[in-house]
């Protein structure tokens, strides 16, 4: 199946008694165990609901398994510990998403894991590995730099010192990028952004091979993070559109990129599919399309003030829905960390990342540009 099919078809569990079109949703958390080879129960994360999405992840991602669960942390905190426990290491890129980062700052030692932080180069990573590294954790592009990595690069020395990889793809989402056909073990997404796509659901998302998924699933089992049957069902009607709506992001995200990086009032555009953008050339090899996100400086201006000046874009810290959002990342994602250390990995103040939706690229531009005016007229 080509994925237009996959997102309307794949996992569709049809009712059988009603012939209607749509997975029904089941709502129960108690059933029969007699005469059945696997008993259903929400947290054993193999409900009729939580399949259906599972399925059409996997199909998405071109991997044998996937797996539902009630958020992206839960799905990137599950993966990480079912590779790596006391006395391994783990690499992970510094750029990351700030909650994966806490998770290793703040919980790592209490599992006895160790963690090297490293840049986004492939050799940067592959340096950071020692004897003990039993997991590498990256995310491309990455969050709010868009730093482009190469995958393939890490995957294949990954596979050789039989380490175990983890990408969280959120960004990408599988429209735009499939890591497993670059040699990654494990897929993860916050399902929370772009597979959801309405900013109206919580939720996390694991494609990888049968044999990965055993350990996850076993420890998924236990940790407890299962979605919600009512939840799953609205994140498969969502995901029926996933193709048509992240094509359509993209398009617009490229048009805004663009346009700003001609602006006057713009220091710098960070967005892979600008040409003159130091990750291009590898997105261009590893990427189906660059993306819907993009981050920018403003010059000499207040960008608090600017978010305020906009209409249609709305200031907003999650990101992936069919509406624009920005957000000023030392405001949020970043506030938690030192201000030098925001500007040693390139988080200045005046950088703002914007999330691009369904709206018209017309309307977003002018949008933009008559903010950029009203802060000039006030400064
Ligand atoms: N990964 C990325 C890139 C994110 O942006 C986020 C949330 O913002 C997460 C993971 C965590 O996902 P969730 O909030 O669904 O737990």
């Amino acid at each position: 199946m080509k994925n237009k099919t996959i997102a309307i078809h794949k996992g569709t569990l049809r009712d059988l008694k009603t012939g209607g079109v749509n997975t029904p949703i089941y709502t129960s958390s108690a059933y029969n165990y007699l005469s059945k080879d696997e008993t259903f129960y929400p947290r054993y994360f193999n409900t009729p609901n939580q399949d259906a999405v599972a399925k059409k992840i996997a199909a998405f991602e071109h991997s044998q398994a996937g797996l539902v669960f009630s958020s992206g942390m839960g799905a990137m905190s599950t993966s990480i510990l079912a590779f790596a426990g006391a006395g391994d290491h783990v690499v992970m890129l510094d750029a990351l998403y700030g909650g994966t980062h806490h998770f290793a700052t703040e919980w790592f030692s209490h599992f006895g894991i160790e963690c090297k932080f490293t840049k986004t180069s492939a050799d940067d990573v592959i340096n950071g590995v020692t004897q003990k590294t039993k997991v590498i954790v990256i995310e491309s592009p990455t969050n709010p730099l868009l730093a482009v990595v190469d995958i393939k690069k890490i995957a294949q020395f990954a596979r050789k010192e039989k380490i175990t990889t983890i990408i969280d793809n959120t960004f990408a989402s599988p429209v735009n990028q499939t890591p497993l056909d670059l040699g990654i073990d494990i897929v993860v997404h916050s399902g929370t952004k772009y597979l959801g796509g309405h900013s109206d659901l919580c939720c996390g998302m694991v494609a990888c091979s049968h044999e990965k998924m055993k350990k996850i699933l076993s420890l998924a089992r236990v940790l407890g993070p299962s979605l919600d049957p009512r939840i799953c069902y609205l994140l498969e009607r969502s995901m029926k559109t996933l193709m048509l709506r992240v094509k359509e992001q993209t398009k617009n995200a490229m048009e805004v990129a663009q346009h700003l990086s001609d602006h006057p009032d713009i220091a710098r555009v960070y967005y892979p599919g600008l040409e003159n953008f130091e990750g291009h050339e590898i997105a261009k090899r590893q990427m189906n399309g660059f993306g819907a996100m993009l981050s920018f400086e403003i010059k000499d201006k207040d960008p608090n003030q600017f978010i305020e000046g906009l209409n249609i874009i709305s200031p907003a810290v999650s990101l992936g829905g069919v509406e624009s959002t920005i957000c000023s990342p030392s405001l949020t994602s970043h506030a938690k960390m030192s201000a030098g250390e925001r500007l040693r990995i390139g988080v200045t103040d005046s950088l703002l990342r914007l999330s691009i939706g369904l709206e018209d690229a017309d309307d977003l531009k002018q949008d933009l540009d008559n903010a950029l005016k009203k802060v000039s007229h006030s400064s």
